[in-house]
């Protein structure tokens, strides 16, 4: 569908998206409906998009990755939501999990990690939100305590992404329980080790094919080394880079919400009503309208976010508000389109029934809307003064 022009992009981004887009339409959309029903994507597509270089495209070849930059993830991102796949996690591992290791792991540890991340052997994961807290970060109970030249964390996460698939997990833990959120510190938990186990598979209403796991750490011993940066600096170190997850939840639900229409524009082309397409009714025509033109809103919107990002300029204000709007965006899309689709918008095997309940967990992960309200209002609020 005609799009507005994104200069952000080169030839070589372009070239890229052409093989990560025959990718997906090879090796992904035929497995989707399997995935779902296995509730997992197998380790053998994630090391097959690792020799095709698609995760972690920005990481530095210095530390075992494509040398990219990080646009060539957003458009693998991109790429997996035009054929409405939600299983892969490969946005969360490659742009989300990798760069806390990158940037705050011990060479040691960056060596020993991040090559295995970039190829696909390990799987990567975030584990932050806990059964009894998930928006007050600031309150997780886990608790490591230092031990000689390890570290002992003791306690449960709950609705980790990736969580049955991971490898290596990066773990938000208490170091000072008095302390809020200056008490908080991160680690990087390997699945091998002793006392790290998984619970179940969550049952999810939607993003079936994504493995949404319960973890937990009973006397995990993790040596000195896997704390990620410095103690107490946790806080700090999620709030940097929670902008470059919200970015990267605006750029899935752009991606989405242009497939959903996408579909749509087909399907109402096809079905017949009253002896017409159901594209012929105008109220079909201005609803089309309507959304495209709010999709090429959002395109510009979405595309100035990663220019500032590229630029080093996108602060977590301007990231929330890109994922409020563009989370909230993605919804009435889907619901516009399924109402277009009638009951056969409600049969899970249209795309665009599982593109409804697969949307709905964007405004609630990676910080909820009212969350991403709270941080807007307070930073303008602190702007204009009475
Ligand atoms: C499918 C899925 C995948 C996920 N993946 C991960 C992952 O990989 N890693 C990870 O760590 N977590 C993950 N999460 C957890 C997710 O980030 C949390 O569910 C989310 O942050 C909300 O936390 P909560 O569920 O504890 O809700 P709560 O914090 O209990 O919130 C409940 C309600 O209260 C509202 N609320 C809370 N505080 C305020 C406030 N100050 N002002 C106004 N309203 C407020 C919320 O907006 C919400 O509507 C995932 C969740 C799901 C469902």
């Amino acid at each position: 569908m005609r799009s507005l022009p994104r200069p952000l992009f080169s030839a070589d981004h372009e070239a890229f998206r052409d093989q990560v887009r025959r990718f997906c339409e090879r090796e992904i959309a035929p497995h989707h409906a399997e995935w779902e029903s296995a509730h997992g994507v197998p380790k053998s597509v994630w090391q097959r998009a690792g020799e095709q270089s698609l995760l972690c495209c920005w990481l530095p070849e210095a530390d075992g990755g494509p040398g990219g930059d990080l646009l060539f993830d957003v458009i693998v991102c991109e790429e997996l939501g035009r054929v409405g796949a939600t299983g892969p996690g490969f946005p969360l591992h490659s742009v989300i999990v990798t760069p806390y290791i990158a940037h705050h792991g011990t060479p040691t540890l960056k060596r020993k990690v991040l090559p295995r991340m970039a190829s696909g052997e390990w799987v990567g994961a975030i584990a932050m939100t806990e059964p009894g807290t998930g928006s007050d970060l600031a309150a997780i109970r886990t608790r490591a305590v230092r031990d000689g030249d390890h570290w002992v964390i003791n306690g449960q996460k709950t609705f980790i992404t990736n969580g049955h698939n991971a490898d290596v997990i990066v773990v938000a833990c208490k170091t000072d329980a008095e302390q809020g959120a200056k008490g908080v510190s991160l680690f990087v938990v390997t699945a091998d080790m002793p006392g790290f186990s998984r619970g179940r598979n969550l049952h999810k209403i939607g993003q079936h094919a994504q493995d949404t796991a319960e973890l937990f750490f009973e006397d995990v011993r993790v040596p000195a080394d896997h704390l990620l940066g410095e103690e107490g600096k946790g806080f700090r170190y999620l709030m940097q880079e929670l902008a470059q997850e919200r970015l990267l939840v605006s750029v899935q639900c752009q991606s989405r919400a242009e497939a959903a229409l996408e579909w749509t524009v087909k399907y109402v082309q096809e079905r017949k009503a009253f002896g017409q397409r159901v594209a012929d009714f105008q109220n079909t025509r201005f609803k089309l309208a309507g959304l495209w033109a709010e999709l090429q809103a959002g395109r510009a919107y979405c595309d100035q976010l990663l220019g500032l990002h590229m630029a080093g300029q996108l602060d977590a204000v301007g990231a929330s508000a890109g994922k409020l709007w563009h989370s909230e965006l993605l919804g009435r899309v889907v619901d516009e389109c399924l109402q277009l689709h009638g009951g056969y918008g409600y049969m899970h095997e249209y795309p665009i029934a599982r593109a409804f309940v697969d949307a709905r967990i964007e405004r609630i992960y990676a910080g909820t809307s009212e969350i991403m309200k709270e941080i807007i209002a307070r930073a303008v609020c602190d702007e204009v003064r009475p």
